[in-house]
């Protein structure tokens, strides 16, 4: 009696565990315009209409007969923007979230659809359309990571973006919980039952929890094919015990497929694959086998060392007939392609039997927006009353920013600009943005905010703030002088009050404050006044000045001499660089002396170079020859062989380039000349000659070692990062590549070539008809779309990068067969974890793993695909600067060594760890679930 009470009990509590489940399914049907209980499974479906504010509801010509939430799909416009359907969870539950797509339009479209999912910032699937009365479902398992999630549409490169169904389906306790959820979602990729009664899958309320469990009667392409001979479908009416982790439908289990010639084989496509997984198998014993029958069987294929040798006995390892047997792998990995096959073992009197199989990617979860940012985000979002702009959904910045703000490129990325210039905001600047330390734009002018200004001294990066024809009030903080890259600051018409920072005052910086009555310069009024008491001071000071400009003039006088020889030859260089001297002026770029990059006579070069005897190299601009000035300075003199128009363009680039900017890592222009149809730049002598001869083998000596390699990697990012933001406008060099990384006496690296440069600024608006620079050096992205930024440099380093791990050249059969380059080769062999196969083998044995690493994964950054995933030169410097810190600490990291199983020379991160797989656990020689 106490024994059926228990029961009983039991069997109340799982009811009501159930029910609750059932009434915390979310269920939305998208594009429907009421809420209405499906009969087929009695679960009831809401409209999105109060929850999704874009897109347009579409009525799906072919519905799916047997389901009433396909009657109506949601289309979204195909722009670049994200369209997001946010929904409630509690942190750190298990949840199933449901896709579903079914297009149903008629086959005379263009294009079906093609475009991207999200949830949250994780890419989720590439949601393609090829049959549209197909319905196309995606799942995925997750722990929840806050208390909601966003499923997000965008990017379409076919089509719009559309959606038909988003669910949300709670999950049990301990359900497919892994070892590495707090990092990777889990995308489900199968769930088969096999031996189903007919086509139609089985699902709520069979099913509770409302997985899709598919028929293996379907017959679409590539799914479960290949079957052995002999395979034949059992099923059973007696109840099974299913009651594992992962409580499959006791409806699924009571069917199976058995390999009656004992073997069972089948093959199907896992869309995503190659990637780690999480597989099951479902076994439960369905036929009533005699005493002295038994059903042992082992995994073939794939074949899983620990995992192909166990046996499987199923009434035994489930210990009993009708009682499921669960086995997994928590981690294995699986191609696109999967071929598997059970065989019955020699004293086995049947074949094997299968129940139903589970396979799911670990997808990596992405780094959302810094969550000081969102918050700040938020507090101004609804500071507006016409807020449409506001209600854009998801991340701010991934997969797509909102219109309203920029965002950095690097996980977890931050907001670095705020533009919401005359937009009706309302009352005070919300004091979180202090938080918002990556900010360097703000752009609040033309609204009615109120109040006085919030303490926004953290804001180091800070360049430009517009804070102009507002309504604030109260005194200008003493802060604002003091952020240390403000360059810009307006806040005209307010009505700001007291007096203005000194600071602000002394910096270079545009500074716009008029029309606020209530400011005042308490500075100038000083200067005033000192001025009038200190006028004998100022007549001498005036007689100072006037001396000393007779002296500039004198000298000015003097140059021009020494510069009529190539005006006399009607060159028109000295009117072509003046300008752009007079520009960098202006934009505040670090500037030589106008006397340093100086006109140097041909007589005197042909002196120098001993008539250009002694030639060094060759480069698309012409030869180039070692020379020695009369005051013993060594130099390199490029001649321009060719006076085409584009070398002519490329000439006066780099003169006007190169004497405006000087840093000790790019390789400083001496003088030029232009004459007698000659022209020709005198560089700095690099007495090591180029990077690319030191790592590819072209100088006779000892290869670099790996810190000589890290030291000139340093050096030369150094030189490309001042290009890119010590200069304004910036200035891509678009050229870069270990034949113009140069090194001096002490090996230390300088860049030089600036032949090809280009302002980004220019090139904001101009899309040049042909891409530029090296094959094997150029960025894939600007080759397609001819659109140059900062980020094709960066790709490029990444290949100087890879160089300089491997020794090998970018480009090349012999070392990379049919994958060509260097980046497929290498991007490759890292992503598997597999860096010891890229090493030069002259580093082996002399390099510290983790140092390798560290700059391996910063290499495969810089070639990502797009340049938004790249990093940015300052994180590729210290990535190089830690990558020198491990190499040279004594910190007891392994050394590499020739020989190093795979294990000991992955690193030990998580994606290492991850690739490890997972040993099961072999008790009894069977094959039993693995540890969790
Ligand atoms: P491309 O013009 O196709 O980009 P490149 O960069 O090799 O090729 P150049 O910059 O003209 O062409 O240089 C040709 C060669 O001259 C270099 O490979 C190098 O060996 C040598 N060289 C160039 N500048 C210097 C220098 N400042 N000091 C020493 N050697 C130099």
């Amino acid at each position: 009696m106490a024994l059926f009470t228990q029961l009983l009990v039991l069997h109340l509590y799982l009811i009501s565990a159930v029910l609750s489940q059932v009434t915390e399914f979310i269920s939305i049907d998208c594009g429907s315009t009421s809420n209405y209980t499906d009969p087929s499974t009695g679960l009831g479906w809401s409209s999105d209409m109060d929850i999704m504010k874009y897109g347009k509801l579409v009525q799906v010509e072919n519905p799916n007969g047997n389901w009433m939430q396909y009657r109506t799909r949601r289309d979204f416009p195909s722009d670049n923007k994200k369209y997001c359907y946010n929904l409630s969870t509690k942190e750190r539950r298990r949840y199933l979230v449901r896709a579903t797509f079914l297009y149903g339009s008629p086959e005379n479209e263009d294009a079906y659809p093609k475009f991207e999912l999200y949830l949250d910032a994780t890419e989720w699937a590439t949601v393609i359309i090829q049959d549209a009365s197909r319905i196309y479902v995606h799942e995925m398992i997750i722990r929840a990571p806050s208390d909601s999630i966003d499923v997000c549409t965008c990017c379409a490169t076919t089509g719009s973006p559309f959606i038909s169904t988003l669910e949300l389906r709670p999950l049990n306790l301990s359900m497919y919980a892994t070892d590495y959820e707090d990092n990777f979602f889990l995308d489900v990729a199968a769930r088969v039952n096999f031996g189903a009664l007919t086509k139609d899958v089985v699902r709520y309320p069979d099913d509770p929890y409302d997985r899709i469990w598919e028929s293996d009667l379907d017959r679409r392409q590539n799914f479960l094919v290949d079957v052995a001979p002999g395979t034949e479908r059992i099923r059973t009416s007696k109840n099974i015990d299913t009651r594992t982790r992962e409580y499959p439908p006791v409806k699924v289990m009571q069917t199976a497929v058995v390999g009656t010639e004992g073997e069972l084989s089948y093959r199907l496509n896992l869309e995503g694959f190659p990637a780690n997984a999480r597989a099951y198998a479902f076994f439960a014993e369905i036929e009533d086998l005699a005493p002295d029958e038994t059903r042992k069987f082992r995994l073939r294929e794939p074949y899983v060392p620990d995992y192909s040798n166990a046996v499987v006995n199923i009434a035994e390892n489930a210990n009993g007939s009708y009682r499921l047997y669960e086995p997994s792998y928590m981690n294995v990995s699986l191609n696109f392609v999967l071929s598997f096959m059970f065989s019955k073992t020699n004293d086995s009197t049947r074949g094997p039997l299968l129940n139903a199989i589970e396979i799911s990617k670990y997808q990596q979860i992405a780094a959302k927006t810094d969550r000081r940012d969102v918050t700040a985000l938020n507090a101004i979002r609804y500071m507006s009353a016409e807020n449409i702009w506001a209600n854009e959904g998801g991340d701010p910045c991934v997969p797509a920013p909102w219109e309203w703000v920029h965002c950095s490129s690097t996980p977890p990325p931050r907001i670095t600009k705020i533009a919401l210039s005359g937009q009706n905001l309302e009352g005070q600047i919300p004091t979180e943005f202090n938080h918002m330390q990556g900010l360097t734009e703000l752009w609040l002018d033309s609204n009615s905010l109120t109040g006085s200004l919030p303490d926004m001294s953290s804001l180091i990066n800070l360049k430009i703030v517009h804070l102009e024809n507002n309504k604030l009030t109260g005194p200008l903080p003493s802060y604002l002088g003091r952020l240390p890259n403000l360059k810009e600051l307006y806040i005209q018409n307010n009505s700001f009050s007291g007096e203005i920072p000194p600071l602000l005052l002394s910096r270079k910086i545009i500074f716009n404050y008029e029309g606020n009555p209530g400011l005042h310069n308490e500075a100038q009024r000083k200067m005033h006044f000192k001025l009038i008491l200190g006028t004998s001071i100022g007549v001498l000071a005036v007689l100072l000045v006037l001396f000393l400009g007779s002296l500039i003039l004198l000298r000015n006088l003097r140059r021009k001499m020494s510069h009529r020889k190539c005006d006399e030859n009607g060159n028109s260089l000295h009117t072509s660089t003046k300008p752009s001297t007079a520009n960098s002026v202006a934009r505040g770029g670090h500037l030589l002396d106008e006397g340093v990059a100086y006109y140097i006579p041909l007589s005197e070069l042909e002196e120098a170079t001993n008539n250009f005897t002694k030639k060094i190299g060759k480069g698309s601009f012409g030869s180039v020859y070692y020379g020695k000035m009369k005051d013993g300075k060594e130099v390199a003199v490029k001649t321009m062989g060719d006076s085409s128009s584009h070398l002519n363009k490329q000439f006066v680039t780099e003169v006007a380039l190169l004497s405006r900017i000087h840093h000790r890592n790019l390789v400083p222009l001496i003088g030029y000349c232009e004459e007698a149809h000659q022209r020709i730049l005198v560089y700095e002598y690099m007495h090591n000659g180029t990077l690319r001869d030191h790592i590819h083998g072209s100088v006779n000596q000892k290869p670099l070692d790996w810190l000589a390699r890290l030291q000139i990697a340093e050096d030369a990012a150094k030189g490309l990062e001042y290009l890119h933001t010590g200069c304004s406008p910036s200035i891509i060099h678009r050229d870069v590549k270990t034949s113009n990384i140069l090194l001096d006496i002490n090996m230390r690296a300088k860049v030089s070539d600036f032949g090809l440069s280009r302002q980004a600024e220019e090139d904001l608006t101009h899309v040049s008809s042909v891409a530029r620079g090296t094959v094997g050096y150029l960025d894939p992205e600007y080759y397609a779309s001819q659109q140059l930024t900062e980020k094709s440099d960066v790709y490029s380093f990444g290949v100087v990068l890879l160089e300089l791990i491997s020794g090998k050249k970018p480009v090349s059969v012999e070392d990379f067969g049919a994958e060509l380059n260097i980046v497929h080769w290498a991007r490759s062999l890292i992503r598997k974890g597999d860096v010891i196969s890229i090493v030069d083998p002259f580093l082996v044995g002399n390099v510290k793993i983790e140092s390798i690493w560290r700059i391996a994964e910063v290499a495969v950054q810089c070639v990502e695909q797009h340049g938004y995933s790249r990093p940015r030169m300052q994180e590729i410097i210290l990535a190089i600067q830690d990558a020198i810190k491990i190499e040279k600490g004594n910190e007891g990291n392994p050394k590499l060594a020739p020989g190093s199983s795979r294990g000991q020379s992955s690193r030990k991160t998580l994606l290492a760890s991850f690739l490890e797989i997972e040993s099961p656990d072999l008790s009894k020689d069977c094959l039993v679930p693995s540890a969790r």
